[in-house]
């Protein structure tokens, strides 16, 4: 009696834990498939397994290797064009570079059209607060003593953000013009941006760049966020990449 009680009693998590393990072993895709993700994820699925295709990346055994874009993008020294010349250049510590390849690794593989030439490390920006800037072309990426030291950022934020700015630029104008209207927003005469509507920081209000590069930023490291507080943003993004960008697992 007491035995079929236990039987009975199942919890919610662990339940639909087994069921999306049953799913995965009876479908004999095996972990080591280098397709193993792209298979378990286009699995015929039923309500009881509805949403185990987003356990696919736990079942196999993808490794968290960086796409050979990011290697070397790291760069010692001074951008050849940079236009702040007071800014002085500094050298990388070996405890700034990791985590920054880590999280270089772990940017999804479709994002890797970018302008990017490569990230480099400056003592302070000429805006004394500011942690990291991009380049108007979107080549060049200047990390900060900010970035490492402010209580107010981390790498994450500072570097995805500006990411964000480099893959902006490397879109088309057209493409450009087509996230402006999506979410709103109008130029007037004299150049200047504004749009009603939700932001998901403070810093997105500023103009569609810095919105895109806040909405970018949010989207990889709290989506449920931007799709609360920017839905039209969330949206935006699944649409041009036909799915939801996610961060790949930590590699350390
Ligand atoms: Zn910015």
């Amino acid at each position: 009696m007491f035995k079929s009680i236990i039987f009975l009693m199942c919890i919610p998590y662990f339940c639909f834990a087994d069921t999306c393990i049953d799913w995965f072993n009876e479908s004999k895709i095996s972990k080591n498939d280098k397709a193993c993700e792209s298979k378990c994820t286009t699995l015929q699925m039923e309500m009881s397994t509805f949403s185990c295709s987003q356990e696919c990346e736990k079942f196999c055994n993808t490794k968290c290797e960086p796409n050979l874009y990011w290697k070397n993008k790291i760069k010692d020294g001074r951008p050849g064009k940079w236009e702040y010349n007071s800014e002085k250049t500094v050298e990388w510590s070996k405890d700034e570079k990791e985590p920054i390849e880590d999280l270089l690794a772990r940017i999804p593989n479709n994002l890797i059209k970018l302008p990017l030439e490569g990230i480099y490390r400056m003592k302070k920006s000429i805006d004394i607060i500011n942690p990291g800037s991009t380049s108007y072309d979107g080549k060049i990426i200047v990390l900060y003593n900010n970035t490492f030291e402010h209580p107010s950022w981390s790498i994450q934020d500072v570097l995805l953000h500006e990411i964000g700015h480099s893959i902006y630029e490397g879109y088309s104008s057209v493409d450009r013009q087509q996230y402006e209207k999506k979410l709103g927003w109008k130029k007037d005469n004299q150049g200047t941006y504004s749009k009603h509507g939700s932001f998901v920081s403070r810093r997105a209000h500023d103009n569609p760049t810095e919105d895109f590069a806040e909405n970018f930023k949010y989207l990889l490291l709290n989506p449920e966020k931007l799709k609360s507080d920017n839905s039209q943003a969330f949206d935006w993004f699944n649409n041009r990449y036909k799915k939801q960008l996610k961060l790949k697992k930590e590699c350390r």
